[in-house]
């Protein structure tokens, strides 16, 4: 007998006519094994699947959510948006307007112009294309652990020497698409500095994650952000700082509030557009200018720019004040030391590590600080320690290597929930 018969039968349902039963790969419960729920609704901190059972939900749509669900201004904004009209394929006032906000709220000298897409993919996608197209130049520098969407040159784990070229880390994309993909140990500097030495007059860009968030969260060493400035500019390559994870969500300027490291470009995504789709990218005037119909760089879309969309946005950023940043970063320190105490007290090695609110837990004995590290931890003890707080009401990420993402609604009922699921949780975790 399942423990959620509903989702179970809409799961089995959504395999005949979904590949895996789901839209996203991490949905499916893959690595913690179990029923994935079916969300119906979602309010303040919580969200209620299909058999009417109720989580705290530290997901948060995988990092939108900072103001939790249905937040009342998103919800008017986007339905008098919705009642204006869906879409209508020209420019807008509120594209003017989010473009403005988003640039404002960064204050990055490097930031003077965005354009508006549909995903994080889309954004690191364009903006490596852009890189190559001002830069003349065709290699890509990434770092093993960072993901930046599925973009095909993107798929790529690193060759087995520390410099050498990519491997396609999916089936689909070719030998060629990754061929000019150098993939790098995270927070290692020394390895990009070798690098830029054999290559320095190839390579188009770096991007990196302003602070990694898909191997959990493994913030850049004091240093390395600023690092990759300094190597990038003295070999002529752009840095993109992709801050689709961090953006809006760590501080109000996102990571560049934190560490402020003046990139080419940066990618934005997720807070932004308050849970709809819309993502962006952007840079100075003179590489931005490059972009169609200014320049020669193509990129397009549809529905980029979209008035619903856009109008999520807009509501989500105007409604995170600085009272929405004190609340994540007081409600990311508190789930964390929570889960710290519990987990000593069942004696389980473990590292809580953050990215400014951004935080995941790590079983090993020291500090992760790159994807190797990350690989190497007791990741099996994640499986039942997940399905405890599960049970218990509380809806963490279903992977060891995702972050754990707080929003600013929850309120004392929340956070006692979780505090009296984890000691459980950290027993099951210690069984394992
Ligand atoms: N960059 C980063 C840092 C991300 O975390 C993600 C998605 N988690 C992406 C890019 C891709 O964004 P999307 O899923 O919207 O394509």
């Amino acid at each position: 007998m399942s423990d959620a018969p509903k989702s179970a039968e809409l799961f089995e349902r959504a395999q005949r006519v979904t590949p895996g039963g789901v839209n996203s790969p991490v949905r499916a419960f893959r690595a913690v094994g179990g029923t994935p729920r079916f969300m119906v609704s979602g309010s303040g901190p919580y969200l209620v699947d299909a058999d009417g059972r109720q989580y705290v939900d530290l997901v948060s749509s995988w990092g939108p959510m900072i103001l939790g669900h249905a937040h009342p201004a998103v919800v008017a904004a986007v339905q008098a948006a919705a009642a204006g009209g869906l879409s209508f394929g020209t420019p807008t006032l509120g594209e003017i307007e989010l473009a403005e906000l988003i640039i404002a709220r960064v204050d990055a000298p490097s930031l003077q112009q965005v354009r508006l897409v549909n995903s994080g993919t889309e954004a690191t996608m364009s903006a490596i294309r852009l890189a190559r197209g001002v830069t003349g130049r065709h290699r890509v520098v990434k770092f093993a652990g960072c993901y930046h969407g599925h973009v095909d040159a993107l798929l790529a784990a690193a060759g087995s020497g520390v410099a050498t070229f990519a491997h396609p880390d999916s089936e689909g994309v070719t030998g060629a698409q990754t061929a000019e993909t150098i993939v790098l140990p995270y927070n290692d500097l020394a390895a990009v500095e070798e690098c830029f030495a054999a290559y320095g007059a190839e390579i188009a860009c770096v991007i990196t994650e302003a602070a990694a968030g898909n191997m959990g969260a493994v913030a850049p060493l004091a240093g390395f952000n600023a690092g990759l400035r300094e190597v990038t500019y003295k070999h002529g390559a752009l840095l993109i700082m992709d801050e689709v994870m961090t953006g809006f969500r760590v501080s109000a300027a996102g990571w560049y509030g934190l560490d402020p490291v003046e990139a080419d470009l940066f990618t934005f995504g997720k807070v932004m557009s308050g849970g709809l789709p819309a993502a962006a990218f952007g840079g100075r005037a003179d590489v931005m200018g490059q972009l169609s119909p200014a320049g020669p760089v193509y990129q397009a879309g549809t529905l980029s720019g979209n008035p619903v969309a856009v109008a999520a946005g807009l509501a989500s950023l105007r409604a995170a004040d600085a009272s929405v940043y004190a609340a994540l970063d007081a409600n990311a320190h508190t789930v964390g030391r929570l889960l710290g105490a519990a987990l000593d007290e069942a004696g389980v090695a473990h590292q809580v590590q953050y990215a400014g609110s951004l935080f995941s837990v790590f079983f090993a004995d020291a500090p992760v600080t790159d994807f190797a590290g990350a690989q190497a931890c007791a990741t099996w003890r994640y499986k039942p320690f997940f399905h405890a707080m599960l049970d218990a009401g509380v809806y963490l990420p279903p992977s060891a290597f995702e972050a754990w993402f707080v929003n600013a609604a929850m309120d004392d009922g929340a956070l006692a929930r979780i505090a009296d699921a984890l000691p459980g949780a950290a027993r099951a975790a210690a069984a394992a």
